[in-house]
């Protein structure tokens, strides 16, 4: 079993980096701009390190490397499984995004991540635009996700979505014997970017489809293009009767009180970090027999679109096709899953290490 804690309890700095096997944390502060950064390179035998910049307010500097150490750690594990040739890095920027985020701060951060000469290349995440990428692509060329209008590659949520629809048909195709989705009971958790861009793949195949999100206007937006589909009640979506759960908003959503309500036999979703604890929990639910795509492999599309942007040779049909293995990468974990009886995420775990391990030998040769 791969020993990780999900969340660091302690914070010496250096245990941490050694025990999620980080490479690289670069702490970075302007007192001109206010920016206060943390650039975390997680693993760079695939490639340089790929991963969004999220700007939040956390509650603490403790906080904040926590968070970046996580989820740098993640895009390894996502970019591996995907047969993408990068690594993993995140970056976050602390402070208020509708208060201290500013062009001047945002070319300062461009600057930092400039300065690592390619090893770091990044996005966009949460409280980040296009148009703030553009400040930072003003000092760097290490920045993706750009507008089609200036020959990005746009927003990535189609693709992210598209993959969790092949994940899931994948798993469907596990449990029921057939991948389609038609008439399957199917509960999406946030109607946000990700989340109504698969209510219309799941529309189209005529799933029965339910909706959740705490904010009105999102189930509006909805509900207008599909009037058939159920809204359900944030609070009631565990204990709502469901072939397949979709955690399409926030992390964390599967821990021990959501586990107890489920009746659900499929877990695919496009959510970050959808398990609380990585291990514990993702026993738990192979204990009751409820499939789980881990996440990082079921939302690796919109990582893959970023990548050919990067690589300079996009092309929307070839990324399309490229999101469709998805279908096929999650057979081949919930095979060695039930083959080597472990969890689909340390099924998952162990590929996406196996391929690091395997490249990374190649490149001693050189
Ligand atoms: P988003 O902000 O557009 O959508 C999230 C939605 O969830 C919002 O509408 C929000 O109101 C809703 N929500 C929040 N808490 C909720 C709750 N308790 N119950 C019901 N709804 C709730 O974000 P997104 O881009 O759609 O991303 C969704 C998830 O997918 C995130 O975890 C994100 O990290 C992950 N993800 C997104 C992408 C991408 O391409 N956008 C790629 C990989 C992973």
């Amino acid at each position: 079993m791969i020993e990780f804690q999900t969340q660091p309890q302690s914070l010496e700095i250096f245990q941490q980096m050694g025990k999620m096997e980080h490479e690289q944390l670069l702490f970075c502060n302007d007192k001109a701009t206010g920016l206060k950064a943390i650039i975390a390179i997680h693993n760079t035998v695939l490639g340089p390190a790929m991963g969004g910049t999220r700007m939040w307010n956390y509650a603490s500097e403790e906080d904040a490397i926590k968070d970046v150490l996580r989820l740098s750690r993640g895009m390894t594990f996502k970019s591996a499984i995907a047969g993408l040739n990068i690594g993993g890095g995140k970056a976050v920027i602390i402070g208020d995004a509708r208060t201290q985020k500013n062009e001047a701060l945002l070319r300062r951060f461009g600057q930092f991540v400039n300065n690592l000469s390619g090893k770091f290349w990044t996005a966009e995440d949460v409280n980040m635009t296009s148009q703030d990428m553009e400040y930072i692509r003003m000092e760097t060329p290490y920045v993706t996700g750009i507008s089609e209008g200036l020959g990005g590659s746009g927003d990535p949520s189609p693709l992210t979505a598209y993959g969790v629809y092949m994940g899931m048909k994948s798993a469907a195709n596990k449990v029921y014997g057939s991948d389609s989705l038609k008439g399957k009971k199917i509960m999406v958790q946030g109607a946000g970017n990700v989340g109504s861009n698969l209510i219309d793949l799941l529309v189209k195949e005529k799933a029965n489809v339910s909706v959740s999100d705490i904010y009105e206007d999102k189930i509006e937006n909805i509900t207008k293009k599909h009037a058939k589909i159920k809204v359900v009640k944030p609070d009631d979506v565990y204990d709502a009767d469901m072939d397949i759960y979709s955690p399409c908003a926030l992390g964390g959503t599967i821990n021990d009180d959501s586990i107890r309500s489920m009746k659900c036999k499929i877990i695919a979703g496009g959510a970050n970090n959808q398990l609380e604890d990585e291990v514990a929990h993702a026993n738990k639910l192979n204990a009751l027999e409820i499939l789980f795509v881990p996440d990082f492999l079921i939302n690796s599309g919109g990582i893959m679109n970023v990548y050919y942007e990067k690589e300079g040779n996009y092309n929307k049909e070839k990324v399309m096709a490229q999101t469709e293995k998805i279908y096929d990468i999650c057979t081949s974990v919930l095979d060695h899953a039930k083959a080597s009886k472990i969890s689909t995420n340390e099924a998952a775990l162990q590929l996406a290490m196996k391929r690091i391990e395997a490249i990374g030998k190649l490149k001693l040769t050189h």
